[in-house]
């Protein structure tokens, strides 16, 4: 599976960048372009911006000049990802894809570019996870979201009932159309899973448009990286490990022109009679995942990094492996507490260092 597929281009038409840009520059007034003109000899210099976006922090650090070559692009990616958000939230109840899980029912509906390309790439992972990841699993969600609120189980009716409403089969693309159809009433479509992922390859995109190479995004640990910082080798990046050595001896890793996304039950998730419940879900018996641990994945991009460290978390460590390995460019490090025992298990092309820390410490 290609990092972006050549049927479906990027939304991210050429030219973005001076769209986004000329709307800036207008309402911040030209005085400022005599002043970067002056700077430019400068060495760049690292700029970082964060602001609240699909509920968790989204982090920029750029390189550049000086504070407005900075900033402009910057505030550009962020409307970027605001964008996006009224387009793929579950949590915007007039967002485009919260108003498609009511209108798609049994009638082909005509879609965004972006939420066609999210959907498309979901069930792609969905095809090649055999449904471990599943954007369908939106009634799910709902149920162990109440549960997370009010410390109470959900009963095994309620689960059974909103497991019937999750299969990704049921969702109908046509590309020709760029149109979305839903087999069942009662489905509800979640992206929490996979687009954060995207909304961080969009932002980069957008940089790369403005001129700015070495960048570094991170929508809330799903982390899309540019060109290593002038005169280094990368950006570095720590691995998420819960396990007591992760702890003790954590990994880094020095990357440059990829993403990395860690999915866990670190940090959201329900502990009900002594047992701990993640907000990740297997849609096979319905139930928030209880083995604890972490999916890093490594992919050519957000999107796929994104949506495979979800479905790792589901899968079985041996098949999580074989997934992981088929796709060009893609690499993970699981950890996993089964018992009382943690293990660390990672892909044929994951760097070495992580193994290495591991059995030093092991
Ligand atoms: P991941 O593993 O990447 O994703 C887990 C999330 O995916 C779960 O929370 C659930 O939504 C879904 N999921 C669970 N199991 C599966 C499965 N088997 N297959 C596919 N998907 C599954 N949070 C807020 O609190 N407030 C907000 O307003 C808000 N807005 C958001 C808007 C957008 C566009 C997005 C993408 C997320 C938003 N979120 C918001 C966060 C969202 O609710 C999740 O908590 C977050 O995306 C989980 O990301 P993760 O990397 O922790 O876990
Ligand atoms: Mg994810």
């Amino acid at each position: 599976m290609t990092s972006r597929e050549t049927n479906s281009p990027s939304p991210l038409r050429r030219g973005a960048c001076l769209r986004w840009l000329l709307a800036l520059v207008l309402s911040l007034g030209l005085t400022s372009t005599v002043r970067n003109l002056l700077a430019r000899e400068q060495p760049p210099k690292p700029f970082e911006f964060s602001l609240t976006r699909m509920g968790t922090f989204f982090r920029i650090t750029l390189y550049a000049a000086n504070q407005t070559e900075a900033s402009k692009p910057a505030m550009a990616a962020f409307e970027r990802v605001e964008q996006l958000e009224d387009l793929l939230s579950a949590h915007r109840q007039d967002s485009e894809v919260v108003r498609l899980s009511r209108a798609a029912v049994l009638v082909p509906r005509p879609v965004s570019q972006d939420l066609f390309y999210v959907l498309d790439k979901s069930l792609q992972i969905s095809r090649l996870s055999g449904g471990a990841f599943d954007v369908t699993i939106g009634p799910l969600v709902d149920l162990w979201r109440e549960a997370r609120r009010t410390k109470r189980l959900p009963r095994t009716t309620e689960i059974a009932k909103a497991k019937a409403a999750v299969d990704y089969r049921n969702i109908e693309l046509d590309s020709q159309g760029r149109t979305v159809l839903l087999r069942r009433k009662d489905m509800k479509l979640d992206l929490g899973a996979i687009a954060k992922g995207y909304a961080a390859d969009q932002a980069l995109d957008l940089l790369k448009s403005c001129g700015i190479q070495s960048a570094l995004i991170d929508a809330g640990g799903d982390i899309t990286l540019g060109a290593a910082p002038p005169g280094k080798a990368g950006w570095k990046i720590a691995i998420d490990d819960p396990s007591p050595q992760g702890k003790e001896a954590p990994c880094t890793l020095v990357l440059h022109d990829v993403a990395i996304a860690t999915s866990g039950d670190a940090r959201q998730a329900v502990e009900v009679n002594g047992l701990r419940y993640s907000h990740i879900i297997d849609p096979a018996n319905g139930m928030g995942l209880q083995d604890s641990g972490s999916a890093t994945v490594i992919a050519p991009d957000g999107i796929t990094a994104d949506a495979l460290a979800t479905a790792l978390s589901v899968l079985p460590v041996p098949e999580g492996l074989r997934l992981v390995e088929s796709i060009e460019g893609a690499a993970a490090y699981i950890v996993r507490r089964t018992g009382g025992e943690w293990r660390h298990f990672s892909s044929r092309r994951f760097p070495q260092e992580c193994n290495d820390i591991r059995k030093r410490g092991n």
